[in-house]
């Protein structure tokens, strides 16, 4: 996959590209990335790229002139890499006002061939960028951090963990939260006692029907405790149902007699 970013601070990137499951899909080609610094694309000697906003008001807004020649050498990037007969890459503005990010569109994303992802800065970006060249706006949550590159480093992180022979067997992606709907189930390693607390006896029974069931009844029953939600948008197979219930019941049988004591 080829990524090209437009930002201010190309260098931060590196807390991404040196490390772990990104440096690797880099080291191995299952990705590209091109960081392309806006401030070379200013037409002036100071290299500016932001403005005040008309109307008034506090903070600067980035202009609309750096920000097109760099879209469009990003497109050249992207088509000089990939050949003219793919489809055009996709320009993204990570912004507060896009659409929440998640699992299911970073799956999506994944299977796109070429991506332009422009990271904001001050008070953002002129609107008619945004009306001529961004095909998609997408959030990292309900907050506002003070520049679209960690935004951009998030989603470039969950979509590589997605891209063919990413991910090492002990890291499949198929294990995650969300994979499946649901949350992840607890984990334990060495030593099988900590701190008087043994180890679920299933994980140690050798079993491999009785671990995948412990450990779907517990994403069940963690995604139950924590996000309801993810229970409501899925159809639980009678098996899952079952397990859920039975959750339910250790839960609260355990809980009647913490009161009994
Ligand atoms: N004035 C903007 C607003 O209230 O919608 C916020 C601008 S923010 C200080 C500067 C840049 O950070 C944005 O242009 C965007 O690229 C990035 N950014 C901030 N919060 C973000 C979020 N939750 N998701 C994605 N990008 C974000």
């Amino acid at each position: 996959m080829d990524i090209v970013v437009i930002s201010i601070f190309p260098k931060m990137f590196e807390a991404i590209t040196e490390y772990g499951v990104i440096g690797r899909a880099l080291q191995q080609q299952n990705l590209q990335l091109t960081l392309l610094d806006l401030r070379d694309f200013s037409s002036d000697k100071h290299r500016s790229v932001d403005d005040r906003p008309y109307g008034g008001g506090p903070g600067m807004l980035m202009m609309a002139e750096p920000l097109a020649k760099a879209i469009e050498h990003a497109k050249q990037v992207v088509s000089k890499s990939l050949g003219s007969s793919e489809i055009p890459a996709k320009v993204i503005y990570m912004s507060p006002q896009g659409r929440i990010f998640d699992h299911q569109a970073g799956v999506q994303i994944s299977q796109l061939s070429s991506l332009i992802i422009i990271a904001g800065r001050y008070e953002g970006i002129d609107q008619r960028i945004i009306d001529k060249y961004v095909d998609e706006e997408w959030s990292i949550g309900d907050y506002v951090v003070s520049g679209g590159e960690l935004p951009a480093m998030v989603m470039i992180d969950a979509v590589c963990r997605h891209l063919p022979d990413t991910l090492g067997n002990d890291e499949s992606a198929a294990q995650d939260s969300f994979a499946n709907g649901l949350l992840d189930c607890p984990h334990f390693t060495r030593p099988e006692v900590f701190d008087g607390v043994a180890v679920p006896s299933p994980l140690l029974s050798g079993n491999h029907a009785a671990i995948r069931q412990w450990r779907l009844k517990q994403q069940l029953g963690v995604s139950w405790q924590r996000r309801p939600e993810l229970l409501a948008k899925r159809d639980l197979t009678k098996e899952e149902s079952q397990l859920l219930e039975e959750f339910i019941t250790e839960i609260d049988s355990r809980t009647s007699s913490d009161g009994d004591s």
